[in-house]
């Protein structure tokens, strides 16, 4: 179940990490944005406005600043 707690915990917080300010920096789908693959591991803090709208528009940060 290890596997299983562990994929749990990453669904829990890409969903809430934006509350706190943070955004997942190389998200799934978008690794010719970023010139990274999928990291769910990897958070960034942004702050609680910017970290808000790069997930209500499911954009990464590239596309934030753009
Ligand atoms: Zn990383």
């Amino acid at each position: 179940m290890e596997n299983f707690a562990c994929v749990r915990t990453q669904a829990v917080l890409a969903e809430n990490a934006y509350k706190y300010g943070f955004i997942l920096r190389y998200p799934m789908g978008k690794q010719e944005i970023t010139g990274t693959s999928y990291e769910p591991w990897h958070y960034r803090y942004v702050g609680e406005e910017a970290a808000r709208e790069i997930y209500e528009r499911g954009i990464c940060l590239e596309e934030y600043f753009e």
